[in-house]
């Protein structure tokens, strides 16, 4: 991985895999971020994708994309982007490691994840106690008690955002940290309070979050926990660069037929891009955001040349 990209992908899914050939196809370097294996497409087992006969398997169509992206000259690595700024060049993205990354154009990828627990009371107490969002609701918490639920870098960087702000954090993960080697030295010099392979069994509340029971029958006191499975969600990097959600729900980012976001140079693709949320839509839309991105960069880099 260098330090420099014409274009950055955030999501190794089906819409970043085709985005990355077809923006390197445009001859302009390509970097991918995120890990295959938390694609939608992942688990999934296709049928009713054209040209693709019988049932194949999504983790065999994703290593067939990432070697064919890769023929095209795309590098990959398989870490999740935890923050993205604005520069005067285009764009900054710090990864998991603490690296960052710049480039011309950035194409949002990240597909939808908004897991719960399925615990009872769960729903009724979002807004309660209970949020998915850290970079959202953190303010919400100051001075109190909080726990964090989750194995990856969402759950981790959530975490160390509210030592800053709660008085005590508890970080619940139910297996090992997904994370990068520097982020976990990272989390074990914080006094965050870690419980690995735990499962949060019950909620216990009245009129807002009180309690929670983890599996092995520990009772942690709470004003809020925060649910933070899988990676950065896409709304809040897509929220710190300005880019326009949906008015309705803010669950998806608005884009325009070039895949095109109100920022100049961003561009979307996929499922984060709303329903339906099929392959054959990533894939599509995924070739647009390519293209488009490609296009951007060489205007910017004739533009510079020009100057
Ligand atoms: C069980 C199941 C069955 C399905 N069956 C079908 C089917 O039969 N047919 C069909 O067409 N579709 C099916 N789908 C839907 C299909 O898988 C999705 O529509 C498709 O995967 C969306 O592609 P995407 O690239 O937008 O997002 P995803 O495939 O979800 O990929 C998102 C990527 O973003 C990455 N990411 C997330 N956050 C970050 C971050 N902060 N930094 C960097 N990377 C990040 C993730 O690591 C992941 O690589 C199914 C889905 C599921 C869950």
């Amino acid at each position: 991985m260098n330090e420099k990209y014409d274009v950055v992908i955030l999501g190794c899914g089906p819409a970043g895999l085709q985005a990355a050939i077809h923006a390197a196809r445009k001859r302009v370097s390509v970097l991918v971020l995120g890990k295959p294996e938390a694609s939608s497409l992942y688990k999934a087992h296709i049928e009713n994708y054209c040209c693709v006969e019988g049932v194949r398997t999504g983790k065999e169509l994703l290593e067939t994309g990432i070697k064919q992206a890769e023929g095209f000259g795309v590098d990959f690595s398989r870490e999740d982007a935890v923050r993205t700024e604005m520069t005067e060049e285009g764009f900054k993205v710090e990864v998991e490691s603490g690296k960052i990354i710049s480039c011309i154009s950035l194409i949002i990828c990240t597909g939808i994840s908004r897991k719960g627990l399925g615990l009872k009371g769960e729903k009724e107490l979002v807004g309660r106690g209970i949020s998915y969002c850290v970079d959202c609701d953190a303010n919400f918490y100051k001075g109190a008690k909080v726990a964090v639920f989750g194995s990856g870098s969402a759950a981790v960087h959530g975490a160390l955002t509210l030592k800053d702000i709660a008085s005590k954090v508890y970080l619940i993960s139910n297996k090992e940290f997904d994370i990068s080697p520097e982020l976990e030295a990272h989390l074990k010099g914080t006094e965050i309070n870690l419980f690995v392979s735990r499962k949060i069994k019950e909620l216990v509340a009245d009129e807002s979050l009180k309690e929670i029971v983890l599996d092995d029958g520990t009772r942690l006191e709470l004003d809020g926990l925060f649910i933070e499975q899988g990676a950065k969600g896409a709304m809040e990097l897509a929220a710190f660069l300005g880019v326009q959600l949906d008015p309705e729900r803010f669950t998806h980012i608005v884009v325009d037929k070039d895949q095109a976001t109100n920022v100049p140079g961003i561009f979307a693709a996929g499922d984060i891009c709303g329903t339906p949320y099929q392959m054959a839509k990533a894939v599509g839309e995924g070739c647009i955001a390519g293209l488009s991105a490609g296009s951007f960069c060489q205007k910017k880099k004739r533009e510079s040349k020009e100057k």
